[in-house]
């Protein structure tokens, strides 16, 4: 598994990363920006569409601030785990992203932008000769998806990193930067259901930071993952309930999932609809089964299917203990 050569640029300001971007633009040569290494890297080793320039993010100090309701993208995920300043769900979260090594490399912005995954897909270059490719990497052959086949226009690979369904629940932000200027939008709008496209950055387009409201800081909630095994696994499931109660009453209540379909789910109207005549155990019941229908994954990670389906559900009522008082 050679490294395919490719050229390596390390500006130590946003301003010189956007400057190099357009450069890049004018000449109509593609690239990627790296930041940990540690998702983009592999791949590249198992030349999975990788490219001539790589932009790393490594020495731009302006993108590692972190505070409450400010996370730069290149926080690293064990810093946001260990720090005081996250809000614990989220600090949950990061903290059971892949091993302490991985965390001690990987960034925040790089689990936000994590590129797809199948089985079809992460694979080596051999592997994926021996089956004829797929469409996310043809290699110019124009192979079909091998999840959903006789249709070359979309790519069903699985969303899975843990961090994005606490921020969705969290009312977070991206702000983001290019040749075009800078633009944020909600988090819950950023992705795009395509496993090849993946969200809404544009060629070039650079994640800077994440916001977080005042408001939903002080709320409480969980997060539960399932994953083959504890010490490194990526999320073949994932649920983050968020709640605000004003006294025992229960205002409001947010649940985003993870690990099941090109994109992370964020399910505000069932639960928002439940909270109007919350029941306690009851209510929990019922959201838990609405969650499991309404999560869609496909033959492509490790667990089937049907199984993730029934474990969402069984996730979703271990993220509510804390409503019940457990
Ligand atoms: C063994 C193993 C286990 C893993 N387990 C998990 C897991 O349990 N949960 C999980 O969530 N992830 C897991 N990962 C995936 C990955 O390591 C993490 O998600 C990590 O956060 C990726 O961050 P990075 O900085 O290394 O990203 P990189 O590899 O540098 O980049 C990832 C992608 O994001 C893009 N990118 C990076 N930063 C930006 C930016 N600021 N703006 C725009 N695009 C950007 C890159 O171009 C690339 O496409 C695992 C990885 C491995 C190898
Ligand atoms: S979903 Fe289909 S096109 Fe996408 S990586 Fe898997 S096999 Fe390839």
């Amino acid at each position: 598994m050679k490294m395919p050569p490719f050229k390596l640029h390390m500006p130590t300001s946003i301003d010189e990363a956007i400057e190099i971007a357009k450069q890049m633009h004018s000449k109509e040569e593609e690239f990627d920006w790296v930041a940990g290494g540690t998702d983009l890297l592999p791949n590249y080793k198992w030349h999975l569409n990788s490219k001539k320039n790589v932009i790393s993010l490594a020495k731009i100090s302006q993108l590692t601030e972190l505070s409450k309701t400010h996370i730069g993208a290149m926080v690293r995920l064990q810093d946001l785990a260990d720090s005081e300043l996250t809000h614990p769900v989220l600090a949950k979260s990061a903290n059971s992203i892949a091993s302490i090594m991985i965390r001690r490399s990987g960034t925040v912005g790089g689990n936000i932008c994590l590129d797809t995954r199948c089985y079809w897909y992460n694979q080596t270059e051999d592997w994926r000769e021996s089956i004829e490719w797929c469409h996310k990497c043809d290699c110019g052959t124009g192979a079909d998806c091998r999840v959903i086949p006789n249709q070359n226009t979309l790519c069903v690979a699985t969303y899975q990193a843990d961090l994005a369904p606490v921020l969705m629940c969290m009312g977070a932000r991206v702000h983001l930067i290019s040749i075009s200027g800078k633009r944020e939008m909600l988090l819950n709008d950023f992705f795009e259901l395509d496993g090849m496209k993946k969200n809404k950055l544009l060629p070039g387009e650079l994640l800077t930071h994440i916001t977080i409201p005042k408001e939903t800081l002080q709320w409480e909630g969980d997060y539960q993952k399932l994953r083959q095994r504890e010490s490194w696994d990526f999320p073949e499931a994932g649920v983050a309930v968020l709640w605000k109660k004003e006294g025992e009453k229960l205002k409001q209540l947010r649940v985003a999932t993870t690990g099941l379909e090109s994109i992370p789910g964020y399910h505000e109207d069932i639960s928002s609809e439940l909270v109007k005549d919350w029941n306690g155990n009851e209510s929990i019941k019922i959201l838990s089964e609405q969650i499991r229908k309404a999560v869609k994954p496909v033959q492509n990670t490790w667990y089937t299917p049907s199984y993730r389906r029934k474990m969402v559900k069984v996730l979703t009522k271990r993220a509510c203990k804390g409503l019940l008082g457990e």
